[in-house]
């Protein structure tokens, strides 16, 4: 059998550990109409996230601001690719709406990449993060960022978000194949030591993918350059091929091999490990964070 017969005999045979629910339910049905009803992007929607029944019914949905299309375009992902879209001056007081009408205490917002702009966006994070930070209850923001460097990146943190995310994606090794030739794997690292750095108090965060190719060792050395610089939550879940147009899955990584790299992480000095197959940066965030700030 050659080795694309392989790949898409094991497509066939998705292993049962991969299934997730069809979404359904009270909750699902509240958190679907706040986010319609405020005209709201969720990257559980746009990047078609296995655990959106699951989140969505236990009240959490990931908003995407700065429209549908990303400026770049990965091998992996499943946003749209395109012109960036006009920037919407009301998205941030329709999220902070949306926040309140589920009554959020945890919200993550992420965005496309929008290379189209001098700050990339970075001053309607700083806004949707000050709209939602003034609501009349108390919520914690995690933002998932663009590799932002300089003015932009402290734009953002400017604004104190309780945890900044911003993902490598994927190993040092595969990351020009898999990212757009944009990325740069050490700029990635650089943002994330930055935000680390910051003078305010910042949790740091960063999400990797496995299953396309990649090592143990490759994985090792990834989580080791992530702790170098200073990142306190890792998740690690299994990639899935949104549609055939991309880059394929290689191996499904067993249960029990995301529960040894769990395992590593913690003996790195994680301070949370989220490594499951259908483990994505924003999955079981709030818990992430209340477990981190346990752990000293
Ligand atoms: S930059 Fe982000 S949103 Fe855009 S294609 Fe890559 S992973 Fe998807």
């Amino acid at each position: 059998m050659t080795q694309s017969q392989n790949q898409k005999k094991q497509y066939r045979c998705k292993p049962e550990w991969l299934k997730a629910p069809l979404p359904g339910g009270e909750r699902y049905r509240q958190v679907r109409a706040a986010v319609n009803g405020h005209n709201l992007a969720t990257v559980c929607s746009e990047a078609r996230c296995p655990n959106l029944g699951e989140c969505w019914n236990s009240g959490t949905a990931t908003f995407m601001i700065l429209g549908k299309t990303c400026t770049r375009g990965c091998a992996f992902c499943a946003v749209s690719r395109g012109d960036g879209e006009p920037i919407d001056s009301g998205e941030a007081a329709r999220v902070s709406a949306a926040v309140e009408a589920m009554k959020l205490d945890y919200v993550v917002i992420t965005s496309v990449t929008r290379d189209d702009l001098v700050d990339g966006g970075a001053q309607q994070f700083a806004d949707t993060i000050d709209a939602v930070k003034g609501l009349r209850h108390n919520v914690s923001v995690e933002v998932l960022t663009p590799d932002y460097i300089g003015a932009p990146l402290r734009r953002v943190l400017d604004a104190a978000p309780t945890v900044f995310a911003h993902n490598i994606e994927t190993v040092e090794r595969l990351s020009a194949a898999m990212r757009h030739a944009r990325f740069n794997y050490r700029r990635s690292l650089d943002t994330l030591r930055a935000a680390a750095d910051f003078g305010i108090h910042v949790i740091t965060k960063s999400s990797i993918m496995l299953g396309l190719g990649e090592t143990r060792d490759d994985v090792r050395s990834s989580m080791r350059h992530l702790r170098e610089v200073g990142v306190q939550i890792l998740v690690l879940g299994q990639y899935l091929q949104p549609t055939k147009a991309h880059a394929p899955v290689k191996t499904f990584v067993s249960p029990s091999e995301f529960e040894a790299y769990a395992q590593l992480g913690a003996d790195m000095g994680f301070e949370f490990v989220a490594a499951a197959p259908l483990a994505r940066t924003s999955y079981r965030a709030a818990e992430a964070y209340v477990s981190s700030r346990h752990v000293k």
